[in-house]
């Protein structure tokens, strides 16, 4: 421990994200056999915060087709801890400034931009020029025209593109899938989607900050009810209109606090959806023809759950984060589809502006048009 006492060594460690859950999860070990393993894809994360380090990072330990091959921090402690807990070699640890020498990486095939919203277009551009796969997180970025930047800088250079959205490789969704797929219920009527949460003592924090957010409550959990009415339905909406609440405007300056939007369905479904940072709430629910069914919660990490009119739903927990890798990693590898492709972060994008729109404008109902391309993932 060098010339610091462990007291001083652990006070350092904390001050960085994530350091308490690095010093407590499974062995170097499993990751350096994990390299071993021709099979596997090897993946950098890109920003090591709160999501990197207590999500990603584990499920890259036990996932089977890629892991953890190197790291891109601004945070010159964070690159030693990773370094010793995952046995990152120094040549695969890099910052912001001289991150585009990844290219001549070998060792590095998928770059995961994990990083505040506005630096998401950035990053995965400079990761497809680099010539490395991409996988962006939600929102894939904070406008439609990044969002196309993006798709067009992976096409250019022959790399894949996909967006975090987890739940596409978590059970539960696949059986709401499912049941839309199946008709199981008979004609979905009426779909109603809630993401929200209270957030309380860190005004500083980034989401909270426009110029990296690019927007509030919306563009953080607001994407997940879009996600949840569309692959609740198995439609894209046909036209959106929304209202914005502030009830505490001392807190959220500059972003959106709360916010509700209904949707049209080309089948006459309607959709509402509700995304807070004030209000917290978790559900996901559909009235059909014949019955009903629900997810609560429908896009926590926490494991979900679900019913339906005919009984509880019942699924194995895993890791949604390591499933989603390893099936982006099995559309490289294998040619397997690609759940969670560009377009569908697009959509989303689509969307969200189109509320931003709506709420401008009073509520106004605005139409959407989305043509074909815009795949609601496998
Ligand atoms: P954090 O605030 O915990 O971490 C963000 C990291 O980005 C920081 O730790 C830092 O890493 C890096 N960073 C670079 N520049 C800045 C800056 N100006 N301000 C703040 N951080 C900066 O965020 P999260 O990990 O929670 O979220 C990151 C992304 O992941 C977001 O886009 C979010 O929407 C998404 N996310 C997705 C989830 C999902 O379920 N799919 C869940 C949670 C988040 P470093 O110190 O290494 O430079």
């Amino acid at each position: 421990m060098n010339k610091l006492s462990r007291r001083d060594f652990n006070t350092k460690i904390a001050k960085s994200a994530g350091a308490t859950a690095l010093m407590s999860i499974s062995p170097l070990a499993c990751a350096i056999a994990a390299k071993k393993d021709k099979r596997k894809l090897g993946i950098a994360l890109v920003g090591l915060g709160s999501y990197s380090t207590y999500q990603l990072a584990p499920a890259l330990m036990d996932a089977e087709h890629c892991y953890l091959a190197g790291i891109v921090t601004g945070t010159p402690e964070k690159e030693k801890i990773w370094a010793g807990k995952y046995g990152i070699p120094k040549e695969n640890i890099y910052n912001y400034d001289n991150f585009d020498d990844i290219a001549q990486n070998s060792a590095i095939d998928i770059v995961y931009v994990v990083l505040p919203n506005s630096m998401h277009a950035d990053f995965s551009i400079r990761a497809a020029k680099a010539g490395k796969h991409v996988i962006c997180e939600k929102p894939m970025a904070i406008s439609v025209e990044e969002c196309d930047a993006i798709i067009q800088a992976c096409k250019e250079n022959g790399v894949k593109l996909g967006v975090g959205y987890r739940l596409h490789s978590e059970p539960y969704t696949q059986e709401v899938k499912r049941i839309v797929r199946e008709k199981t219920f008979g004609k979905i009527n009426y779909i109603s989607a809630d993401a929200g949460y209270r957030s309380m003592s860190y005004p500083a924090q980034w989401r909270l900050n426009k110029e990296l957010s690019g927007g509030g409550a919306l563009m953080n959990m607001g994407v997940y009810s879009i996600q949840s009415v569309i692959y609740g339905t198995g439609e894209n909406p046909i036209s959106v209109s929304a209202l914005e609440f502030s009830t505490r405007p001392d807190y959220f300056k500059e972003t959106d606090e709360t916010i509700t939007a209904q949707f049209e369905f080309e089948s006459g479904a309607i959709g509402n959806i509700m995304t807070s940072h004030n209000i917290s709430t978790n559900r996901l629910f559909a009235s059909c023809e014949r019955g009903w069914y629900e997810l609560d919660p429908a896009s926590t990490y926490i494991p979900l759950a679900g019913r339906t009119s005919q009984g509880e739903l019942n699924f194995p927990q895993e890791s949604q984060q390591k499933l989603q890798m390893d099936d982006f990693a099995k559309h490289i590898l294998f040619d397997q589809p690609n759940k969670a492709p560009g377009e569908m972060g697009k959509r989303d994008m689509i969307i969200v502006e189109a509320i931003y729109e709506s709420i401008s404008k009073g509520g106004k109902k605005i139409p959407l048009n989305f043509t074909s391309g815009y795949g609601f993932g496998g």
